[in-house]
């Protein structure tokens, strides 16, 4: 292996460049914006910086907050502290710091729009808008507006969902989230150094109804957007059946990040699995043990491994999540009911925050946690009526 052409150098194909370039391989990242505010929150959970410290000690300015709001129909807002800060940048500096590691790290960086990838007997030749580069392998890190329509996810319309919203220039402590009724996704405020990113996803809804609930919420909440930069983008959201056919890789390529559909379908987040499969990638690019066929199929396995069969699973839960309904009320609503009322709930949303609780063991830990809340709250009804005035009667 001595050339690998990196297409894209969002956060996906900055880091894999990254993590070649110090392996010794010659990478060359191909990017037709490089550092720029893709549309984005920026949050980073716990998880990505606690797996890659680097994301929260540096001296790229950043966000750090510590608290939630979460509401929802007919259940007002609970807020939550943060058992560990969600670490909230702009896109064109987390960008910018993730290309200039690249660099450092030895990666050739050029600005450029690849138009086209053509294989070749040995290894691939690219099309750019500068002219023409070989390489012996790619890593398809495009995103999710993908142009390359043979690498990559094979995106239908169920399996992507709408994102948009604005940078308001006014600021806030904490992060707001609005779940609001038939909606399968949410609103987000997000505060960021000098701005707010509000914003709203959502799946099977156009981006005008998108647009008109998210314009409603902010003047409900007296956020004007006048005068603000509107954004708006695709973002990958997997049904079940969109994983099993996922198109992650293929002789002489692995895709990653958006432009493997690998973003969570609930949250939307995307940032922490777009950097970890581009270090996957670039792990088994090194690895001199596996042929072409071999690295497909191997990174294959370690992605579903590590996170792929994690979101797979996911998916098979988000209409629940957004849409379904728990006793006689939607399940949002309920979620806040019993965050303010049970302390073990609570914690475990400060978990599924922080992305330390997986999908896969939720189920388990919601029927434990069902039975403790139960018992928490036949204890207090029992405390307060057996000792009128008791303290913990405002349950
Ligand atoms: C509105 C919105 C809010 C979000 N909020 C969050 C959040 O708060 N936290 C979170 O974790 N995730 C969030 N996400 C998801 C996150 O933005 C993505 O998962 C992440 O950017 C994926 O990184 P990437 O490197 O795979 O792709 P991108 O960041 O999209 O990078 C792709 C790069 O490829 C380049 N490119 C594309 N085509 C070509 C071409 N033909 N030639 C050359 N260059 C090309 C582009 O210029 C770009 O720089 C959000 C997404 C949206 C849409």
């Amino acid at each position: 292996m001595k050339t690998v052409a990196v297409l894209g150098g969002g956060p996906a194909g900055a880091f894999a460049a990254e993590r070649l370039a110090r392996a010794g391989l010659k990478a060359i990242v191909f990017d037709e914006k490089l550092a720029w505010e893709k549309p984005c929150g920026g949050g980073l959970t716990y998880k990505a910086y606690h797996e890659y410290p680097f994301l929260i000690d540096n001296d790229t300015p950043k966000r750090l907050v510590n608290e939630t709001s979460l509401s929802a129909p007919r259940a007002g807002a609970v807020r939550m502290e943060l058992a560990h800060p969600l670490v909230i940048y702009s896109r064109m500096d987390l960008n910018r710091m993730l290309l200039a590691r690249a660099e450092k790290a030895g990666a050739f960086i050029e600005k450029t729009r690849v138009l086209g990838l053509d294989r070749k007997e040995r290894g691939w030749r690219l099309r750019t808008q500068s002219g023409i580069a070989d390489a012996d392998f790619c890593i398809i890190a495009t995103g999710a507006r993908n142009p390359l329509r043979h690498v990559g996810t094979e995106w239908s319309a169920t399996d992507t969902m709408s994102a948009l919203g604005y940078y308001v220039p006014a600021s806030q402590a904490g992060i707001d989230i609005q779940f609001l009724p038939q909606l399968e996704g949410y609103i987000w405020v997000f505060p960021r150094c000098g701005h707010l990113s509000v914003g709203i996803c959502g799946k099977g809804e156009s981006a005008q109804s998108l647009r008109a609930r998210l314009e409603a919420y902010m003047s409900e909440r007296g956020i004007s957007w006048r005068g603000s930069a509107f954004y708006s983008h695709m973002l990958p959201s997997l049904e079940t059946s969109g994983w099993k056919k996922n198109r992650v890789s293929g002789e002489g390529w692995l895709a990653v990040g958006d432009a493997a559909g690998l973003v969570d379908p609930i949250t939307g987040e995307g940032l922490y699995y777009a950097m970890r499969s581009g270090d996957i990638a670039s792990q088994v690019v090194i690895d001199d043990a596996h042929g072409l066929i071999e690295k497909a199929s191997a990174y294959r396995t370690l992605l579903a491994r590590e996170f792929a069969g994690d979101l797979e699973y996911a998916a098979s839960l988000a209409k629940r999540v957004f849409l379904g309904r728990f006793m006689f009320n939607s399940v949002p609503t309920r979620m806040i009911q019993f965050m303010r009322r049970s302390p073990i709930f609570h914690e475990l949303m400060q978990d599924l925050f922080a992305v330390t609780q997986p999908y896969l063991g939720l189920k388990g830990r919601l029927l434990r946690y069902l039975i403790g809340t139960l018992q928490e709250v036949l204890t207090n009804f029992f405390l307060n009526r057996v000792i009128p005035g008791n303290s913990r009667a405002s349950l």
